[in-house]
């Protein structure tokens, strides 16, 4: 079921890229604009073009007034006609429309038409301007297309005597409109097209690295933590392939980390199990009577797991370390009490090499610590100082505070450690020297355990030593633990 929705699902969406999402946004934006720009300008265009013939028009509308005003007046309406129609049939020649002249009643006087002529003509034009107001107007007519209609009134001595009205057809200005637009809309694919073609480029270009990214995280999924992206655009991808290489280099080195560990708790594991096998496989073989060696052989048996057991243990305890890395359960302790509790707990270990195992702590230290935890790292710590130091040596504890932090220095006059292998200690399975480890029950987790306690309370160990003088350990705790 899941399966089925989940190839219907990727048929549903098909993939869809980047650079064509972004190309159809901008086409889309380009072409609204164009469009509101374009039909801006045409209406522009034409407004210019009727405003200039309007004002043409009416130029030649008041000067038929002015030719024909006083003839309107003449009182023989015959007569009248006789010398006002010649001229509006002059002027309409001249300015290719046709001219109605009517007087203050609204009767034609002349009409280069002649089809008025004598009848009376009450259109809005020549109403408007029988009542002194200049008046203008388009028509579009089926037959004749648009029509331009202005009309002025003729006046004298400050009386209106009628009215001239003027109408030329204006498709010449619509004519060459239609074509202004056709040049735009030319113009505006052109540049439409371009801007596809230059943003397909530009973003085809600027979304490459992104197949760099896709690449390396692909060999990543695969296990290759070695493909890095290299990317020299100096922008945001450069960051990302900056920031992808250095989690790319991290998780290379924990996986390599991981295996080595896996390679050492092997390795570890199977030394105890093999000198098991191997003991009781040679018990097997030996005198049924020779109880003894049976003794001895049990012995070691019983050495080699306990040793399986520390190991194990130690183990889970840095699994618990850094499940438990968010779940540290601070106190506020007297670091004094708790010293006191471990050096006293240590000391019939530290008896059985005769060795002096000593505690000075002048100043009473409280912070706040897990003192579960903080212990167990003290601990190991004091332990390898006895473990390594021979028989009536010295171990001596002390405890202060200087500056943020408080101090817990173990000193031993031990074996010492090589200045080699001092940064070393702390990594699992560490051992200076193996042989003598083993023989000590050392698992090599120990030092790397406390470590990560100290670390996990925002401290710090630091060591000094001298092969043969003996070690100092100081485990540092910062005294105001940030929570
Ligand atoms: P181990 O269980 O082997 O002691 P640790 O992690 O505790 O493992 O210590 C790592 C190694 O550091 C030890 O094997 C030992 O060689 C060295 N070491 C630690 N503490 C001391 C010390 N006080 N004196 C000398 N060597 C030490």
């Amino acid at each position: 079921m899941v399966i089925i929705l989940g190839i219907s699902h990727k048929e549903k969406y098909k993939f869809v890229s980047i650079r064509w999402k972004l190309v159809s946004t901008y086409l889309l934006l380009v072409i609204t604009s164009l469009l509101i720009i374009n039909v801006f300008i045409s209406r522009l265009i034409l407004n210019i073009y009727i405003e200039q013939r309007k004002s043409n028009v009416l130029i030649r509308a008041n000067i038929v007034s002015n030719d024909i005003k006083n003839f309107i007046t003449l009182s023989s309406a015959k007569e009248a006609i006789v010398y006002v129609n010649p001229i509006a049939e002059k002027y309409s020649k001249e300015i290719r429309g046709r001219i109605i002249v009517v007087d203050k009643e609204g009767i034609v006087k002349g009409d280069s038409n002649k089809e008025y002529l004598g009848e009376t003509f009450r259109h809005t034009e020549i109403r408007n301007a029988l009542k002194g107001q200049t008046s203008t107007n388009i028509y579009n007519f089926k037959e004749y297309g648009h029509v331009l209609y202005a009309a002025v009134p003729a006046i004298v001595h400050n009386r209106i005597v009628g009215a001239t009205l003027v109408s030329v057809s204006i498709n010449d200005i619509y004519k060459d409109l239609s074509h202004i637009n056709q040049n735009l809309f030319f113009i505006s694919t052109t540049c439409i097209a371009l801007i596809a073609i230059i943003s397909f480029i530009f973003l085809d270009f600027s979304f490459k690295p992104l197949e760099r990214f896709t690449k390396a995280i692909n060999s990543m999924a695969k296990g290759d933590f070695k493909q890095k992206v290299h990317i020299n655009t100096n922008d945001e991808f450069k960051n990302m392939a900056d920031a992808f290489n250095a989690m790319i280099m991290k998780l290379d080195q924990v996986d390599k980390q991981r295996n080595e560990f896996v390679a050492n708790v092997s390795h570890e594991l199977r030394t105890p199990i093999s000198s098991i096998k191997l003991l009781s496989e040679s018990l097997l073989h030996q005198d049924e009577d020779n109880i003894y060696i049976y003794k001895e052989f049990m012995e070691d048996i019983s050495a080699e797991a306990d040793r399986l057991n520390n190991i194990i243990n130690e183990l889970l305890a840095l699994v618990d370390l850094d499940k438990e890395k968010l779940h540290i359960n601070y106190k506020i302790t007297y670091m004094n009490f708790l010293l006191e509790k471990i050096v006293n707990r240590l000391k019939p270990l530290a008896e059985r090499k005769n060795i002096k195992l000593t505690l000075e702590s002048d100043e009473k230290i409280q912070i706040k610590v897990d003192p579960e935890k903080i212990q167990q790292a003290i601990i190991n710590i004091i332990e390898n100082a006895i473990k390594y130091t021979q028989e009536a040596g010295k171990v001596q504890v002390r405890l202060y505070s200087q500056g943020k932090w408080c101090i817990i220095e173990v000193k031993d006059n031990g074996i010492g450690i090589p200045e080699s292998s001092l940064k070393q200690i702390f990594d699992r399975f560490y051992r200076v020297d193996k042989a003598r480890s083993r023989k000590t029950g050392g698992t090599g987790l120990g030092l790397s355990i406390s470590d990560q306690i100290v670390m996990l309370h925002q401290g710090i160990i630091e060591v000094e030593s001298k092969i043969g003088e003996g070690s100092s350990f100081y485990i540092k705790i910062p005294n105001d633990i940030k929570l």
